[in-house]
């Protein structure tokens, strides 16, 4: 029984993709507490510790709840500020504070006369994953046609970007086939490169439920994850091994003839070619892995697995273990290959599940924040930069400002002398964010904006579902898209949008996919809809009929595994040093720049740690800290832990703060076609 002061409102949690409905108890405009109610279609009444705590940044000390110029970029940049009053920042003593008015009038300035002088494609924007789609449209056109820029990316490089490169060329659409509920309907699950418990928990609760009623489980990963406790197989494989298992359970269907034939026949095309090339790979054979010292046992297990998967109902699951590697999109696709041989795709319980990992980085790529694709994955005008090549193209002085919403570049991105350096030779670096980041510290003019608990917006999680989030409390600082708008009625009066129900409209208007999903429909659906939604229908299931390829057949695509690495290293016998894999904790997200704001969740994981195996700790003194070393760049001195989950000769961190700067570890090497970065596979040493 509520109070009169009292009100439950409902919204989604915006931490990660799995996208959780949420109910939050609200008493006199505070937010008190927040729940999942027990018929939440995402939810199912449970909330990881991240969706019950994560809210309590919005009270932090830490919310920039203002706009700040840096200091020197003011004193050096006096023809756009004129006499602009600005007053200290008692937060950061490098920035003075500002009215947004004012600062909304200096940047549209700067960037005038960069155009003028240099043109508009020396203005490049990234970031919109953490915010709304609406949020996210208006910035890529803000770039596109305010500025007239093609350089336009998001947080997607760093993550699932070969997720929507190696599923558009195999089935046509980059994204989820499956409702998460389909979970429970397959008879079979693949866990490959995801720690599921850790990254997506609502997810890897499905999983569970579905193993507890029967489901078979593989687990495919370079370690011992929660979920390995309760799998049929679990597969502990080799650093960058990905591409070579999938081939290898291709391999063995093909071999063993456990594929579908008249799926084959009516809806995939290139099988012939496609078995031919696998029957003649040598590193497709499983074979192979009975000559790689402490793998053996894959042989055997990779046949076992692949026959589990042809000869049932199944679905497979990924992560960033997949996709952070040289050959990530090849992997994906190779995850496909498996789905098209056996028709384990565009049925019910049977489909490919990338679990993506920003909150809105489905909907980010869906609005066109991408240099290759406009919205709803047109082909835009002209190809732009991806954000590596903006700050290659900063250091060569083709690049004069970075516009950036709310990704922490500077401490997400791999190889961070290299971005930090890029990173000095803008003449202006404007972002967007909650709350202090590694980069509003460096940053020339820093917007202090809504928070996802403060607005009302839509939100498209991992299975193509759109939820409309509310405000759950009164904020009056402008929403993202509110800030860009007020720029671009600084430089062309004719783009301003009257409301965010006009920008919506148009949103709509442009991307098929979303164009059923109007505010009136959404706040009629708490469920939300999943994409496509047409005027009277969604689409739980793609694929059902026809794959979403240009012909609407399934294609096969096939890349050889490229020996290298840690398996080359273990066939030499020339193991020396470590390899280093990252991820995540259940009670941090990302940079952790919220979850660190929060007292709980800082009681759980207050520091990254690296987990060193039994037989490589007694090398080491564990009572000492140790530094982690790569060609790239070192670690910060982090606390080493013993732990069953790595094998010999391999380590695990996570890489949620930036003072660990485990990002400085990583190259420039990543996946060939989306430059991805290689963050699940470094060679290091370890300094005491
Ligand atoms: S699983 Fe993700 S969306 Fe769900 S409560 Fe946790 S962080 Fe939020």
């Amino acid at each position: 029984m509520l109070h009169k002061n009292q009100k439950i409102i409902d919204s989604v949690c915006t931490y990660c993709g799995v996208g959780c409905d949420i109910a939050a108890l609200v008493e006199d405009g505070e937010i008190k507490k927040v729940y999942a109610k027990e018929d939440g279609k995402v939810s199912r009444g449970k909330l990881c510790i991240k969706g019950k705590e994560g809210w309590k940044y919005v009270y932090s000390p830490f919310r920039i709840k203002e706009a700040r110029v840096k200091k020197s970029f003011f004193e050096a940049n006096s023809e756009f500020f004129g006499t602009k009053k600005v007053f200290e920042c008692t937060a950061n003593s490098d920035y003075f504070v500002i009215s947004y008015e004012d600062a909304y009038d200096a940047v549209a300035a700067k960037l005038k006369s960069t155009i003028q002088k240099h043109g508009g494609d020396s203005i490049a924007g990234v970031g919109g994953a953490r915010t709304s789609c609406e949020s996210s449209y208006s910035f890529q056109r803000f770039i596109r046609r305010a500025i007239g820029s093609p350089h336009i990316d998001n947080c997607a490089r760093v993550c699932h970007s070969p997720s929507l490169a190696g599923l558009r060329r195999t089935v046509g659409e980059g994204a989820a086939t499956n409702p998460f509920d389909d979970i429970f309907k397959a008879e079979f699950l693949l866990v490959i490169g995801s720690n599921t418990t850790e990254a997506h928990p609502i997810v890897a609760n499905r999983v569970l439920d579905a193993v507890n009623a029967g489901t078979t489980l593989a687990v495919v990963d370079v370690r011992e994850i929660q979920l390995s406790k309760k799998a049929n197989f679990q597969l502990a494989i080799p650093y960058e091994a990905n591409l070579m298992v999938l081939n290898m359970m291709a391999h063995v269907i093909l071999k063993e003839k456990l594929y579908n034939r008249e799926f084959l026949k009516k809806r995939v095309k290139g099988f012939e070619e496609f078995k031919a090339k696998i029957l003649e790979d040598e590193f497709a054979n499983p074979e192979f892995f009975a000559k790689v010292k402490g793998y053996e046992s894959l042989a055997l297990k990779i046949k076992e697995v692949a026959r589990s998967y042809a000869k049932s109902r199944s679905m497979i699951l990924w992560g960033l273990g997949i996709t952070e590697h040289l050959d990530g999109s090849a992997a994906v696709s190779a995850i496909a290959n498996l789905a098209l041989m056996t028709g384990n795709i565009g049925k019910e319980g049977a489909g490919l599940m990338p679990l993506r990992g920003q909150n809105n980085v489905q909907g980010t790529c869906d609005m066109g924040c991408l240099p290759y694709f406009a919205p709803n994955y047109g082909v835009p005008e002209r190809e732009g930069y991806k954000t590596q090549d903006m700050l290659e193209a900063a250091v060569k002085g083709e690049m004069k400002v970075l516009y950036n919403v709310g990704e922490d570049l500077s401490h997400i991105h791999a190889n961070l002398n290299k971005v930090k350096k890029s990173l000095e030779a803008f003449e202006m670096i404007v972002t967007h964010d909650v709350i202090e980041a590694d980069m509003t510290s460096i940053a020339d003019v820093v917007f202090g904006v809504k928070s996802a608990y403060e607005k009302k917006g839509i939100y498209t999680n991992a299975e193509r579902r759109l939820h409309l989030a509310q405000p759950l409390i009164e904020c009056d600082l402008p929403d993202d898209w509110e800030v860009i708008n007020e720029i671009t009625k600084r430089l062309d009066s004719s783009l301003v949008f009257r409301s965010q129900d006009a920008l919506w409209d148009e949103a709509r208007s442009m991307i098929s996919r979303y164009e059923g999903a109007s505010y009136e429909r959404l706040s009629q659906n708490n469920d939300g809809l999943q994409w496509p939604v047409t005027m009277d229908a969604d689409t739980p299931r793609l694929h059902e009929k026809k794959f979403r390829t240009i012909d609407g057949i399934g294609d096969f695509y096939y890349e050889k595994y490229e020996l290298r690495g840690h398996i080359k290293e273990l066939l030499d016998s020339e193991m020396d040093g470590y390899w280093l894999t990252t991820g995540r904790t259940i009670s941090h997200y990302n940079n952790a720049s919220q979850t660190k704001a929060v007292d709980k969740l800082m009681s759980v994981y207050d520091k990254d740690v690296v987990l060193v195996s039994h037989e490589d700790c007694k090398k080491l003194d564990m009572s000492k800290p140790i530094v982690i070393s790569s060609k790239y760049g070192k670690s910060a001195a982090l606390t080493p832990k013993e732990s069953k989950a790595v094998k010999k000769g391999t380590l695990y961190t996570t890489f949620h703060f930036s003072e660990s700067k485990i990002n400085y570890l990583f190259g420039d090497e990543g996946d060939k076609i989306t430059k991805t970065s290689r963050f699940k596979a470094v060679k290091v040493s370890l300094l005491q």
